[in-house]
């Protein structure tokens, strides 16, 4: 984005703290929605700082392919809370079509996100194309310098990095690591391509992850067995072909977990489809969370967690139906096991050692076990500033510590997957948008705006 309105808007919040102006670092679905609705809210100048040349796609909706479809129903995933149809209209402008239960490419959704980015960037909205490699309190407000050394001054910053990479695993000897047999992290760019075809791969993990790298790495005719381990071996659930009827259960917000579970599957038995109750509960999932104490939010963690994600987290009926396929082939292999080391095999590859089992020899481990715990996972950007005191831990590590609207600090937000840990669902659009929309409403006005 080259215009000379953006280039004015960025020049302006280089030169010294103008009056009024917002700087986000991250330029996906968080950046994007919460630019647009900073944009149509309130009279801040803002200035989104992010290396994409088209802001809104990031690490869900950027590097997919046509077959990559979306998790969620169309009718979840409109930029606007209040305008629920606003992406099947989107849709129909452009001669797709699409109803409320259609599962849309992943690339088109990301295209739908950089339009609405496009469409709200103007006079008060930028695009500065770099990585934030440092921040620091400035006054009331925060400098931004980046990689192409410029200082962007900002009264406020909005954190929107999206997940932290996964963890690997404890079991990954250092030598292991540094190996190129190992993928530490599937959403890198270029991660995958150096995969070898013709020797078994391992993916560390079952879930939604493991799910993509499977399919990316099946698109062509693959030679061998794709492995996927986990604790329990549980793959996501599919969504079904008809959006089921949806349920409405009387639920408290302190709630403790074991009768809460007794009663979602008293509901199930009685009729409800599973998929139904497991989206009330999510409406009400933030509420039950803050409603635990921390005793039992670790028991969830350990014990229940892991079945929540696979009801939560479904699979697209066409996306089950071709995992369903290469189960059946034995292309792919889901089941569980517990990883006691994975070691460099002289040979080449690395050699994986499961409780009980024979050790293997794989030609790819990749790690899909989702996004990692803070603060040993935080990216570069996210570690300085959990080691200077400007971003603290959130509970249970999940993400960083902030206030009901996102603020961690005065004048320091955060929009996305980090908010986790106060929050339980924060990685979904629905969330993202509310926390943007919300956040846009907490703003103050700006300082240029008192003096008018
Ligand atoms: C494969 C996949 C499929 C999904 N499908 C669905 C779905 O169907 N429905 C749904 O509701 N949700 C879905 N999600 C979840 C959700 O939409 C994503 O988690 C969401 O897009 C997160 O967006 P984000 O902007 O927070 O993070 P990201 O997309 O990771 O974006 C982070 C941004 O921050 C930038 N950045 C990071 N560090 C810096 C820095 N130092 N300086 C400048 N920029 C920086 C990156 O370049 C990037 O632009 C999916 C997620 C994935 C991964």
């Amino acid at each position: 984005m080259t215009s000379t309105v953006v280039r004015d808007s960025v020049a302006a919040a280089r030169t010294g703290r103008e009056p009024g102006t917002i700087a986000i670092i991250g330029g996906g679905a968080s950046g994007a929605l919460t630019a647009r609705a900073i944009a149509r809210n309130s009279a801040w100048r803002t200035v989104l700082i992010s290396p994409e040349s088209r802001p809104g796609r990031g690490v869900a909706y950027g590097p997919a392919e046509e077959w990559h479809l979306l998790n969620s129903r169309a009718a979840a995933m409109s930029a606007d809370s209040t305008d629920p149809q606003h992406l099947l209209r989107w849709c129909r402008e452009r001669g797709m079509t699409a109803d409320a239960a259609s599962f849309l490419p992943r690339p088109v959704y990301g295209d739908y996100l950089a339009d609405q980015f496009a469409s709200a960037a103007g006079s008060r909205l930028s695009h500065h194309r770099a990585t934030a490699i440092g921040v620091r309190p400035d006054g009331p407000g925060y400098v931004v310098t980046d990689d192409t050394d410029s200082e962007i001054r900002a009264e406020h910053l909005v954190l929107a990095l999206g997940n932290p990479p996964p963890c690997v695993p404890s079991a990954v000897s250092a030598e292991a690591r540094s190996d190129v047999a190992f993928v530490a992290d599937p959403w890198a760019p270029g991660a995958l391509d150096a995969v070898p075809a013709d020797q078994p791969v391992l993916l560390l993990g079952t879930g939604l992850t493991a799910i993509d790298v499977a399919l990316t790495l099946t698109r062509d005719p693959w030679g061998v067995p794709i492995e996927a381990l986990s604790r329990r071996g549980l793959l996501p659930r599919a969504h079904p072909h008809v959006p089921a009827p949806a349920v409405d259960l009387e639920i408290e917000a302190t709630e403790s977990l074991a009768p809460l579970i007794r009663r979602l599957r008293r509901a199930v038995a009685d009729g409800a489809h599973w998929s139904a109750v497991i989206d009330h509960v999510r409406t009400k999932a933030d509420r039950l969370w803050a409603g635990l104490d921390a005793a039992a939010r670790e028991r969830f963690l350990r014990h229940a967690q892991r079945y929540w994600e696979v009801h939560r987290h479904r699979m697209a009926p066409p996306i089950a139906a071709r995992i369903a396929e290469l189960h059946a082939t034995g292309a792919f292999q889901p089941r569980s096991g517990r990883i006691t080391s994975i070691e460099p095999d002289p040979r080449g590859g690395l050699l994986v050692h499961v409780e009980g089992e024979q050790p293997k020899r794989y030609g790819g481990v990749i790690t899909c076990t989702g996004p990692g715990p803070l603060p040993c996972s935080a990216g570069p950007l996210l570690a300085d500033l959990l080691d200077d005191g400007l971003l603290r831990t959130g509970p249970h590590g999940l993400g960083i510590d902030t206030d009901e609207n996102g603020q961690a600090r005065p004048g320091l937000w955060l929009v996305g997957p980090l908010r986790r840990g106060h929050l339980w669902e924060s990685t979904a659009v629905p969330e993202i948008r509310s926390q943007a929309e919300r956040l846009a409403a907490a703003l103050p006005l700006p300082a240029e705006h008192h003096l008018r």
